[in-house]
């Protein structure tokens, strides 16, 4: 095909590299078991009951889903306490962050703010719309620097993203300072709440702008079923945004981007207090394991809000993290990030977290 034909933000584009998946890793490496840690997934799995739910839901997939899945959208606005009008679910959190884009930003125009080593996808989508991305450093030891995000902000300015909890410092911003930051945007920029690790905050209504939402008027909250609901693979995710946006977004998505078993799923998994309440016990368990742990292998690591922890390794993030793969365990180097020194380890089950602490000892004092 000659290329002439394809945009210029298609032919410079660099793709989302995401994590290797278990079976890629086995045949990499010629292991028979791997214990991943690399992409923040459940570290129970999928819920039992919603593996039921699914079963008995699979002999209608003949049929298309309802379009902008209604019963999911009930449940989610009834769970998170918002108005239905205001939730759109989609195909991931990440067709969330793709439509937001599409529907307010303008190519050669508008430009998207965020902080530097953050999310990847916000980048990428800024990208491929043709709208400018603007970064800002970050503040003294990561920390999330919102008043340089107030400043970097123009009348051009569409969308600002902040992670909260954020990937891949595991910090979070009060409720409060990010009302603030809403405060000061400029008539017209929306400050974009991704709270993809929101479930594992404690305690959350200090940190979450779910209940604010509705009051503020230029906020948007994004959430994801791929993580404390073990749903990855499903893809489902949704955003919580003002009513005139929520109505635009619903109108520019594609048909039917939420499938029949994802929004079954994503009911099921709404009410499953059990699994939801057993997910985030072993979450703040291993956390508090590994927050303890590290330091005492001389790495330096970082308060987290989420269901992982950065760490820095006494030797290079590199070597640490092939010798980890050597063993079957997979972790994420950061130098994605920009962190070539970082690693991020998310939380396993009890066992997978004890055997990676005892294979990077064993590493670190070879
Ligand atoms: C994992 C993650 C998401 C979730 O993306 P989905 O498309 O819903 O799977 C969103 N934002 C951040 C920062 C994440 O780390």
């Amino acid at each position: 095909m000659p290329s002439q034909r394809v945009r210029p933000e298609i032919l410079n584009f660099t793709p989302y590299v995401p994590g290797l998946t278990i079976e890629e890793i086995k045949a990499r490496y010629g292991l028979s078991t791997v214990i991943k840690l690399a992409s923040n997934e459940n570290p129970l799995g999928a819920s039992p009951v919603v593996q039921q739910v699914l079963s008995r839901a699979v002999d209608q997939v003949f049929r298309y889903p309802q379009n902008h899945s209604p019963r999911l959208t009930q449940a989610i606005a009834g769970a998170m306490g918002v108005p239905a009008e205001m939730v759109v679910a989609g195909n991931g959190s990440d067709e969330i962050i793709d439509l937001l884009l599409r529907v307010v930003a303008q190519p050669g125009q508008d430009n998207v703010v965020c902080y530097e080593h953050s999310f990847s996808m916000y980048a990428l989508m800024a990208r491929l719309c043709g709208v400018e991305y603007r970064e800002v450093p970050r503040g003294e030891d990561f920390r999330l620097p919102l008043e340089s995000l107030a400043e970097a902000v123009d009348h051009n300015t569409a969308l600002v993203f902040v992670t909260s909890p954020d990937n891949p410092t595991g910090l979070a911003a009060r409720a409060e300072e990010l009302m603030v930051l809403s405060g000061v945007l400029p008539e017209g920029a929306l400050l974009v709440v991704d709270e993809a690790y929101m479930d594992f905050s404690w305690p959350p209504e200090e940190y979450s702008m779910m209940n604010l939402a509705a009051e503020l008027g230029n906020v948007v909250v994004l959430r994801t079923f791929s993580k404390a609901y073990g749903l990855a693979g499903l893809r489902l995710g949704y955003g919580v945004m003002p009513v005139w946006l929520a109505d635009h977004v619903r109108r520019a998505r594609p048909p039917f981007s939420v499938n029949l078993l994802a929004e079954e799923a994503g009911i099921a998994a709404l009410e499953d207090d059990a699994f939801y309440s057993a997910t985030l016990e072993v979450v703040f368990k291993g956390r508090e394991l590994l927050l303890k742990r590290l330091p005492e292998l001389l790495c330096t690591v970082w308060p987290s809000q989420a269901n992982f922890v950065m760490f820095r390794p006494p030797l290079s993030a590199g070597v640490v993290c092939e010798e980890l793969l050597k063993r079957g365990i997979i972790v994420r180097h950061l130098k994605s990030f920009g962190l070539p020194g970082n690693i991020r380890v998310n939380v396993g089950t009890g066992p997978e977290t004890e055997a990676f602490l005892k294979a990077l000892e064993e590493i670190l004092n070879a």
